[in-house]
């Protein structure tokens, strides 16, 4: 028999297979993203389903299943489960917004340890700072743009906040710079038919690129420029998955 494989993981997706079971996707510490079967977990009586609701933070027990190309959970106990009831539909359309990020930018195929662990505490970190009791919605904003950023990052796509995609000239107050979709940067020449982005724009967007969340978190920033910043994040993970 098969050796039974344990971690903590982030479930990012629950789909219903059959009738009564149900597959998983999750990130886990150890192995990167796991994809997971529950058999019957769907049946009134079962008990699994209840720690495996996706956002919450869970230790698994998996085995291999033969020919095929997931794992089967045996056991499965919550670690932290944010009570999605009391928190606000903010904050809970924020966390469907990340796992769903997190699904679209990560691969079953990363097997360095160091990386699956870094991609683990990214979300990990990320959703702790949704969690906080009050947050604003713009602080919302703020951290999912930090993390999409980080994100984009660890996914191989780094976004260049310092330098024109086309000329190679390093951007300043002088230069007119919008985001260049068809090529995937930001630009000070070539054919601009997008919006003016400001310059404190993309030193926000650098700092959310490459601070960790304690030191974003103590930012106070002004709504519209969270806002542009976002945009820049979303044209980038555009351009760089569509
Ligand atoms: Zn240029």
């Amino acid at each position: 028999m098969a050796q039974t494989l344990l971690t903590r993981s982030i479930i990012l997706a629950k789909f219903n297979v059959g009738d009564y079971d149900n597959a998983y996707l999750a990130l886990s510490r150890d192995y990167g993203r796991l994809r997971l079967f529950a058999k019957s977990s769907r049946k009134p009586k079962a008990k699994l389903s209840a720690h495996l609701e996706p956002g919450t933070f869970v230790s698994t027990w998996f085995v291999p299943r033969f020919n095929r190309d997931n794992y089967l959970i045996v056991g499965a106990k919550t670690i932290f489960k944010p009570n999605f009831h009391k928190l606000s539909s903010n904050q809970n359309k924020t966390i469907s917004n990340t796992l769903f990020l997190t699904r679209k930018l990560t691969q079953e195929t990363e097997i360095e340890p160091n990386n699956i662990q870094a991609g683990f505490k990214l979300l990990k970190n990320c959703l702790a700072n949704y969690l906080k009791p009050g947050i604003s919605a713009n602080d919302l904003i703020l951290f999912q743009t930090a993390y999409l950023l980080k994100l984009l990052n660890y996914a191989g796509f780094k976004p260049d906040f310092k330098k024109c995609i086309h000329c190679q000239k390093k951007v300043s107050n002088n230069s007119k710079i919008y985001y260049d979709i068809i090529n995937g940067g930001i630009a000070c020449c070539g054919l601009a038919n997008s919006p003016i982005i400001p310059l404190n724009c993309l030193k926000l967007a650098n700092f959310l690129l490459l601070n960790p969340f304690s030191r974003v978190s103590k930012l106070k920033v002004h709504a519209l420029l969270v806002k542009k910043v976002s945009a820049i994040a979303k044209n980038h993970l555009r351009y760089c998955v569509e």
